[in-house]
């Protein structure tokens, strides 16, 4: 072979145009890669799903007639680091020309460009042509450090790559229908829910090398693994998508329940969310495709979907996906370090077992362990909103979300979790700190009537702790928060509480979150 070229797990593009001839003088390598499987203690479902769509992508490459090495951990044991597989490689095979696709995590550009410098012979390095916005147009989009707003990347997005546009206006005649969004699941919804699509791949191969190697993973490991890890399983969950959750998509989007034994029986786990984000974020499918899979779906069945729904669905993909992702590239690697709000306690023991008496806690966490997945409210309003408000640290709080979902990868991630859910980046990705009281979780979810705690109360004896550390949480960045008129109407109301009641809560709160494993 005279060419090398790396493919990296979530690289799983079949539609590159690498692959659209084929050479016999190129070798084509992927490996399970002993850096990957620890560079933050992974859930098992996660390296389960990454590495079985790794060998799957393999095996299709291969049958479509190009060179394929496929390295298990067995063969990559005797190389920690990329660099020195690499180097091992290009001896073996005489390689004279290396190239690769930008890798999407900083840590792994990083190396690689490091890697390629120093190269004595010759390399080149390619886009992974998955995303709408090319790497290269990303700094036409982003500024370092400005606090950028999704409505309007969002809108330019829409317009430029002509999603349900109506000529140069959106369709419907409003851009964003998100107030047409906010459902709570009532009884009588909960039997309608769908039974998600789920796969049954046969990963007991990948969890033993796993176990051989002492990879340390954590979370429920399931032998047939129930996510995509190929094209066409990643097809049939758009198309599962499309027909039985787009209907209700938007409209149950930031609902959650806690029936859980009905739900678990039934598998109804994922509610009405599509769950394409690991097919998304391993490359198997792109955005494009599944944004024009669902559109041409919502233009043929428009009298059974309507615009709410499908513009919803829309807005996360070609909305905050490509936005949190220039975000990302375009603060990347300060963003990492960026901590707002000084937050340093550790993060409580019970988010590895979901063993806590906060409800809203336990079911979120407790599935996140059962299936490596959590539903976007789930992250941000319960346990990312504890977080936020507990002051946890937020290196720990990136470290568990990186992971324990299927699809966490750090580029999309950390602005949503160091950005949207924890304020550290002072309001470069949102205008405000997604902050709450147990209200809003009441509100949207059915996890209070099933509480230890009582949500009706702020500084009782049983009081619900999001209450009162809601508030210790405001009144401690008062002076940073009340100048956004969005705070307005809260302090105003803090303000107009007894001094006494405000010292309760407050006494309140200090007791939370001085026991903060036992609550
Ligand atoms: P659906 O609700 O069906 O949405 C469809 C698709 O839209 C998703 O597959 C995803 O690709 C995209 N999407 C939706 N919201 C976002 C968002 N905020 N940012 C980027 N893409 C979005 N998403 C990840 O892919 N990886 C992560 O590691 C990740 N970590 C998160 C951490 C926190 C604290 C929060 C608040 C959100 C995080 N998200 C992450 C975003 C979102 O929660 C997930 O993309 C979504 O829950 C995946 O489930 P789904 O495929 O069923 O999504
Ligand atoms: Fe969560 Fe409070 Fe509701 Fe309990 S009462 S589920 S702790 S919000």
């Amino acid at each position: 072979f005279k060419t090398l070229r790396l493919i990296l797990g979530d690289q799983l593009n079949a539609g590159h145009s690498w692959y659209t001839s084929k050479n016999d003088d190129t070798l084509y390598v992927i490996a399970e890669l002993h850096q990957e499987a620890n560079y933050v203690q992974h859930h098992i479902q996660k390296v389960c799903a990454f590495f079985a769509a790794m060998q799957a992508f393999s095996k299709a490459l291969q049958t479509a007639g190009h060179n394929v090495k496929y390295l298990t951990l067995d063969d990559t044991k005797d190389y920690s680091q990329l660099p020195e597989l690499l180097n091992s490689l290009i001896k073996d095979h005489q390689i004279e020309l290396f190239e690769y696709q930008l890798p999407d995590e900083y840590r792994l550009r990083a190396q690689l460009s490091a890697y390629r410098n120093q190269l004595s012979i010759a390399s080149n390095v390619f886009e992974t042509e998955h995303f709408y916005l090319s790497d290269s147009e990303i700094s036409h989009y982003f500024t370092v450090g400005k606090k950028h707003r999704l409505e309007a990347f969002y809108r330019k997005m829409r317009a430029r790559f002509n999603v349900l546009m109506d000529g140069d206006k959106p369709l419907g005649g409003t851009w964003n229908f998100d107030s047409n969004n906010r459902n709570k699941l009532k009884q009588k919804d909960l039997p309608e829910i769908p039974e998600p699509l789920v796969f049954a791949n046969d990963v007991a191969d990948i969890f033993e090398r796993l176990k051989r190697h002492n990879i340390t993973t954590f979370g429920e490991y399931h032998e047939r693994l129930l996510w995509p890890i190929n094209k066409q399983q990643a097809k049939d969950l758009v198309a599962a998508f499309c027909e039985t959750q787009l209907s209700k998509f938007g409209f149950f989007q930031d609902a959650m329940t806690c029936k859980a034994d009905d739900l678990y029986t039934k598998k109804q786990w994922s509610l009405y969310h599509s769950r394409l984000s690991f097919a998304l974020n391993s490359k198997i499918i792109s955005p494009a495709y599944v944004v024009d899979t669902v559109v041409d779906y919502y233009y043929k069945h428009s009298s059974e979907v309507d615009i709410a729904q499908i513009e919803g669905f829309v807005r996360q993909i070609i909305g905050w996906r490509e936005f949190v992702r220039g975000i990302y590239w375009v603060n990347m690697p300060q963003y990492a370090r960026l901590n707002q709000l000084g937050a340093k306690r550790n993060l409580p023991k019970w988010f590895w077992d979901g063993e806590t008496k906060m409800n809203c806690q336990k079911h979120a966490i407790k599935q996140s362990l059962d299936f490596a997945y959590a539903h976007h409210i789930q992250r941000l309003m319960v346990t990312g909103n504890f977080c936020l408000i507990a002051g946890i640290d937020p290196n720990q709080v990136d470290d568990w979300y990186l992971g324990v979902y299927v699809d966490a990868i750090e580029w999309v991630e950390m602005p949503n979790t160091r950005g949207m859910s924890q304020f550290a980046d002072g309001g470069i990705v949102g205008s405000k700190a997604y902050a709450s009281s147990g209200n809003y979780i009441n509100k949207m979810s059915d996890y209070c009537s099933e509480c230890q705690y009582d949500i009706k109360s702020v500084d009782g004896n049983n009081a619900c702790p999001m209450n009162s550390m809601y508030w210790h949480f405001m009144s401690k960045y008062e002076e940073q928060f009340s100048n956004n008129p969005r705070n307005k109407m809260i302090y105003s109301s803090w303000h107009k509480k007894q001094p006494e009641e405000r010292e309760n809560i407050l006494a309140k709160a200090q007791h939370y979150l001085s026991v903060l494993d036992d609550i």
